[in-house]
């Protein structure tokens, strides 16, 4: 599954690395623990009998002056997590770029949100980089966090394979940084430590990629509640805040890689809380699992995403590693 829409000058489509539907969404008990910080009664009084999230792998493939970048690469075949059974549901990221119209050998850049293996190994899964010219983006700190001995859990090995098979061609960032034109890097750490979201900005419309900053709609309801994946609970947390009072006051176009497809939607503030508002919900189905998706094109022009990225103000919402908020002055194109 793909969708297409513009940003400015800029070509986008979101690529489906996978949409698993039941038997295989996973259960919500499993993100949201007692030991993360959420009462299965408190969670039992809000979910209203579902027992399970709609995650997507929601990859983002952007044409800018410099090249084709991609914003994480899925889980690729093989995955770890959920066994063989979900293996043809997922990992289909390059049948959704040749749908598109592009190879492998076309994606100039591939930059990481984090290093966890649902956003990293899809580039790697292979043994060798899916994608053989394409340079490499993540944060100096998860770098440092997936080489340390420190690290463990069952994104170990992926993170490690993707910092050892791009190697040189793997550049370190710092928050706040534009890395390639009109792709600027945000604080959001605490789900892991060099946890990144990125705003892309083109004559004046914008959109903020956020990771894995939430994985369900509950975590704007109540943005205090973390997952066991979140390393620091607290940090996640006051990231996710400071992301979403920034994206419901600019009224941002959001893409959000583990909502369902394509995980584009707006903010809105509710009381001390916020709210999902998907939008382009013309989006085409899901296929029923077992069967292997089967890609379908989606080309819209949707006045509503333009409406939403539009700038509004020209502040980016600073935090622990913002220098510079103002970002009035950057490229466009
Ligand atoms: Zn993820």
């Amino acid at each position: 599954m793909i969708y297409s829409f513009p940003l400015g000058s800029l070509s986008c489509v979101v690529i489906s690395d996978g949409q698993p539907k039941p038997p295989w969404e996973p259960p919500l008990a499993e993100f949201f623990t007692p030991e993360s910080g959420v009462p299965s009664e408190e969670l039992c009084a809000v979910t209203h009998g579902r027992s399970s999230l709609a995650l997507g792998y929601n990859c983002l493939c952007v044409r800018t002056p410099d090249g084709l970048v991609l914003l994480d690469t899925g889980l690729g075949k093989r995955f770890f997590g959920y066994g063989p059974q979900i293996e043809p549901l997922v990992g289909v990221l390059t049948d959704g770029l040749a749908t598109a119209g592009y190879g492998a050998a076309d994606v100039a850049a591939v930059v990481f949100t984090h290093l966890h293996q649902d956003h990293s190994r899809g580039a790697t899964w292979r043994g060798e980089s899916v994608f053989p010219t394409a340079s490499a983006y993540a944060h100096a700190a998860e770098v440092a966090y997936w080489s340390s001995a420190a690290a463990t859990g069952p994104h170990l090995e992926s993170a490690r394979q993707a910092i050892r098979l791009f190697g040189e061609r793997l550049h370190r960032f710092r928050h706040d940084e534009e890395i390639l034109p009109n792709v600027r890097t945000v604080e959001s750490a605490g789900h892991t430590p060099g946890h990144t979201a990125i705003l892309l900005e083109s004559r004046g419309e914008r959109l903020l990629c956020t990771g894995d900053s939430f994985y369900d709609p509950l975590q704007l309801t109540h943005p205090d509640w973390c997952t066991p994946w979140d390393l620091d609970a607290t940090r996640s947390a006051r990231s996710r805040r400071r992301l979403l009072a920034w994206a419901a006051d600019e009224n941002l176009l959001v893409h959000a890689y583990h909502l369902p497809f394509p995980g584009l939607g707006t903010v809105k503030r509710a009381g001390a809380a916020f709210t999902w508002s998907p939008l382009a919900p013309e989006a085409p189905e899901a296929p029923e699992a077992p069967e292997a998706p089967e890609a379908t094109a989606s080309t819209r022009s949707n006045r509503k995403l333009a409406a939403a990225g539009r700038r509004r103000a020209s502040r980016c919402p600073g935090g622990d590693g913002c220098r510079n908020g103002d970002m009035s002055d950057k490229r466009q194109v």
